[in-house]
């Protein structure tokens, strides 16, 4: 193994046996979101590293340590997208989708991040990211809590809870900050090494330390919530309301606060106690700020990240169960005029059950052989052709899962049997 070439650390393959379970997901969450009236965007992978400094914050962890970045063979410092919302309003400005419009999107595809491999964490990973331009809320800010609740219920996902917060106006956290600043400096020999250095650089991003110490000592330091302004105040109670009408269960932790810099107001994260530490697995919250600041019209905007191996993971210890993806059946011929007949029958079956998974035996050999081979690929069910059967226009359909008995059937009926067999529509 040591001469042959390994993928880079923390970036994984995704293998045959796991694709169907990230197909359930992502044809789950396209549907949910198809509900709603979003519509899909797509955004290079690529971008000019300036778009994430300027949006991200020049002292946020993904920005410090996190990305990768080079120089390509022009000069321009380029950048492999950490996250998908920068480059989402920068493609909204670009193409003005976003001047005097509302716009529900969503996009998916890997992330990168120069993060230390873990369970649930990795260099590249894969993310749905769902943003609103042009909706002030909260309306809008509980209607993507009731989608992500839905999502959750139609993954047939249990034990998420949702945690929201408000952080108010860019005032209201300059406010906090200058109070948190001040009682941390009385804690400051007891902080982390990373915390004492946010508190020159970040100081909010304190309350975010995975450090349980540190977690401790914030025990004692003033909330946020104390500070905010009356707009923010009313903006978060009407969610909350919201939410209770919805009946949506949450918990307002007024210690939440978000990674990247430029959110405000609503902030919220989904959280699972059944993936060790990193157990959340969507966050997001409003930004205001973002679109004008990136060039473009002030424009309010909402917006939220699903992380898609977390959520995996969850689905797997939960025991989830996705939907069937191995053939339904596995053509077998033996003969010269069988394996000829049998790749016409099998294109006859396609046209006939649009819903038919049948994967047609190529490469010759013994009947056993074949059997071996559509035992393996996990098909229900063999259909079984040799010259006599061409002959005589029918077709075995031998059980490969169970003990039913093998049947014979004539090729008129076929299709109908098949449908029956299957549960399929027929065309
Ligand atoms: P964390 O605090 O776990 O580092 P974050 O605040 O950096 O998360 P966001 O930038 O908000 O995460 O990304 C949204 C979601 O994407 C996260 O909640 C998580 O599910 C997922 N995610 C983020 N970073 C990674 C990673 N390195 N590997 C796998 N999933 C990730
Ligand atoms: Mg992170």
């Amino acid at each position: 193994m040591s001469n042959t070439l390994q993928a880079i650390r923390g970036m994984n393959d995704i293998l045959p046996e796991q694709t169907p379970v990230w197909q359930f997901v992502e044809n789950t969450l396209r549907d949910v979101l198809q509900n709603y009236g979003f519509r899909e965007i797509r955004m290079p992978v690529l971008e000019k590293t300036e778009l994430f400094k300027r949006s991200i914050g020049e002292v946020t962890d993904i920005v410090e340590k996190e990305m990768y970045t080079f120089t390509d063979r022009n000069g321009d410092s380029l950048t492999l997208r950490p996250e998908g919302t920068a480059g989402c309003v920068r493609a909204c400005i670009q193409h003005s989708l976003i001047n005097r419009q509302t716009q529900r999107l969503w996009y998916t595809g890997p992330m990168f991040r120069h993060e230390r491999p873990q369970q649930g964490r990795y260099r590249q990973f894969f993310q749905i990211g769902v943003e609103v331009f042009g909706l002030e809320g909260p309306d809008i800010d509980a209607e993507m809590l009731m989608m992500t609740a839905r999502l959750w219920r139609r993954l047939g996902l249990k034990q998420v809870s949702l945690q929201v917060n408000s952080l108010g106006t860019a005032d209201v956290r300059a406010n906090y900050r200058e109070a948190l600043v001040a009682y941390l400096d009385t804690v400051y020999q007891q902080l982390d090494e990373d915390s004492q250095r946010r508190l020159k650089t970040n100081p909010l991003r304190i309350l975010d330390s995975k450090n349980t110490a540190v977690q401790a000592l914030l025990e004692g330091a003033p909330v946020l919530a104390d500070f905010l302004d009356e707009e923010s105040r009313t903006h978060f109670r009407a969610l909350c309301e919201q939410l209770d009408l919805a009946r949506i269960d949450y918990i307002v932790n007024p210690r939440l606060v978000r990674g990247l810099d430029y959110y405000g107001r609503t902030v919220f994260e989904w959280v699972t106690d059944q993936l060790g530490a990193q157990g959340t697995v969507c966050a997001g919250g409003r930004y205001d700020v973002l679109v004008e600041y990136l060039g473009g019209r002030a424009t309010p905007a909402i917006g939220f990240a699903l992380g898609l191996e977390r959520l995996i993971a969850l689905l797997e210890k939960q025991g989830v169960e996705t939907p069937d993806t191995s053939p339904h059946l596995y053509v077998v011929t033996v003969g010269e005029q069988a394996q000829q007949q049998g790749m016409v029958l099998s294109e006859h079956l396609r046209d006939a059950l649009p819903g038919l998974r049948l994967v047609t035996h190529c490469g010759g050999g013994s009947f056993k052989s074949q059997f071996k081979k559509a035992d393996r690929s996990g098909a229900h069910y063999a259909l079984v052709l040799g010259d006599d059967e061409v002959q005589r226009r029918v077709a075995g359909i031998k059980p490969l899962r169970d003990r039913e008995e093998q049947q014979t059937v004539s090729f008129d009926e076929l299709n109908s049997r098949l449908a029956d067999l299957f549960g399929l529509q027929l065309n």
